[in-house]
């Protein structure tokens, strides 16, 4: 189970280093709330490297939201077919529940140098590190597992836990006319990408059928430039690793394009990152 961190009314506005640690719940106003997940995300995504930083970024980002006993009934999900998109609501459970927040953050569309505050921001590290994904749904199947919804353009690591899920509604939900501060959406890609002849090879080995949608999915997220935005500032450091669906990609970036040198299936999990040779 997990427990939602407690309400905070610290109410500071320091730009301390530090993080703010939770305040005793002594404080009449301070509520716990207990919520337990409904599910987990089974997604390509190893690790954080790599991942998209919204939803919907990557189209080929499919993934599963395994429903766990009591919530994997029919009943639950009978009218969903109807909708297009799903919100989820999941915690940002990888390191982000102990790490504690600070009240700026440096999101990386500002290139990791500018900070705006924690709540201007889609940052993980946050009082409560609750997330918020807008994603493709592709329906639902039973299995033997249990109920399994079908989900595209994916923002979430594997093992994510899913809180609660909610239609997407275009009436309510999608302002057309909204104002978008600093985020602004991101360029269609930054550079094209490429194979290598190898990397060709391995690619039919470890997707022969395209079931999983490997190559368009390493397409989209290179594309993207999964790097940190400070790392512009280290053009030297040129050599990548992501994992994906269990295969180590790795990358570089060469003149006007981004190679992909290398895709191992089946490999013990490495560090992904940058600068590994
Ligand atoms: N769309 C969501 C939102 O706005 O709340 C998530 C946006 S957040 C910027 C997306 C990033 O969160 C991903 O690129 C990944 O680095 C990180 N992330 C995804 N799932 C996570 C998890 N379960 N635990 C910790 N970090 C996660």
């Amino acid at each position: 189970m997990l427990m939602a961190p407690t309400n905070t009314h610290t109410g500071s506005q320091s730009h301390a280093v530090a993080s703010i640690p939770e305040p005793a719940a002594t404080d009449p106003r301070d509520s716990d709330f207990q919520f337990r997940p409904i599910g987990y995300i089974r997604s390509p995504f190893d690790d954080k490297f790599g991942i998209p930083r919204q939803a919907r970024l990557a189209p080929a980002a499919q993934a599963r939201l395994e429903l766990l006993p009591p919530y994997d009934r029919d009943e639950a999900c009978s009218g969903l077919e109807g909708f297009s998109h799903l919100w989820l609501l999941f915690v940002f459970h990888q390191d982000c529940l102990t790490a504690g927040w600070q009240p700026m953050v440096r999101p990386p569309r500002l290139g990791g140098r500018a900070k705006v505050g924690v709540f201007a921001s889609r940052a993980p590290y946050r009082p409560n590190p609750i997330g918020l994904s807008a994603v493709e749904y592709h329906g639902r199947v039973r299995e033997r597992s249990g109920l399994v919804l079908h989900l595209g353009g994916v923002d979430l690591l594997d093992g994510t836990p899913v809180l609660d899920i909610k239609p997407y509604v275009p009436y309510a939900d999608a302002v057309p006319e909204a104002s978008q501060g600093f985020a602004q959406a991101p360029q269609e890609a930054r550079w094209p990408v490429r194979f290598s002849p190898q990397a060709q090879r391995e690619l039919s080995q470890a997707d022969p059928e395209n079931r999983l949608q490997l190559q368009a999915l390493i397409e989209q997220i290179i594309g993207l430039d999964p790097r940190p935005g400070y790392m512009d500032r280290y053009p030297e450091r040129n050599v990548f690793a992501m994992r994906l669906h269990g295969c180590d990609i790795q990358w570089k970036i060469a003149t006007g394009h981004a190679l992909v040198t290398r895709i191992i299936a089946g490999t013990q999990q490495r560090p992904s990152g940058y600068t590994r040779v």
